[in-house]
């Protein structure tokens, strides 16, 4: 039913998404779906942080994320499972709204926090922003505190 499945990453909580990968490879084992991984790394392009890594660092940080998100998708995936995997700077929320349309997503499966109001405006929420602003289907896989 659903071609092309993105599971957007946060390395910073890798355990967070195994819920909505099993999710996903369901649509993968199936239905076929493609499957896609992405990891967007906040910062670099903000210049007031960018001014503190020469470009060889910034190089360097993003090939280990990289790495490390293929390590992740490696421990986490099947072996006969071989998801896209891609990395990008930016914000977040935009990126991931961006991959969606650009690669013509059919379903984004997140896990979101369960935030209260005041939390998710001091916060952000890449969630409600992804819900509120992509054009295709999104589940949302709500965890508790
Ligand atoms: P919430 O949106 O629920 O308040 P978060 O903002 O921490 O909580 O993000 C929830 C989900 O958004 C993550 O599980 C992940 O799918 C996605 N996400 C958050 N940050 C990133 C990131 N840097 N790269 C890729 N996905 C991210």
């Amino acid at each position: 039913m659903f071609k092309k499945v993105l599971v957007p990453i946060d390395l910073n909580e890798p355990a967070f998404a195994e819920q909505a990968l099993l999710l996903a490879l369901r649509e993968v084992k199936d239905n076929g779906a493609e499957l896609h991984m992405l990891t967007v790394v906040p910062g670099f392009t903000n210049s007031f942080v960018a001014a503190y890594f020469s470009e060889k660092d910034h190089n360097k940080a993003v090939k280990e994320i990289a790495q490390k998100l293929q390590d992740y998708s490696h421990k986490v995936m099947p072996a006969e499972v071989h998801p896209t995997l891609r990395v990008y700077e930016g914000s977040p929320a935009e990126t991931i709204v961006n991959y969606i349309d650009s690669k013509e997503i059919n379903l984004v499966i997140m896990p979101a926090h369960h935030r209260s109001k005041i939390d998710e405006f001091l916060l952000g929420s890449v969630s409600a922003r992804v819900a509120e602003r992509a054009k295709c289907s999104v589940l949302l896989l709500k965890k508790n505190k």
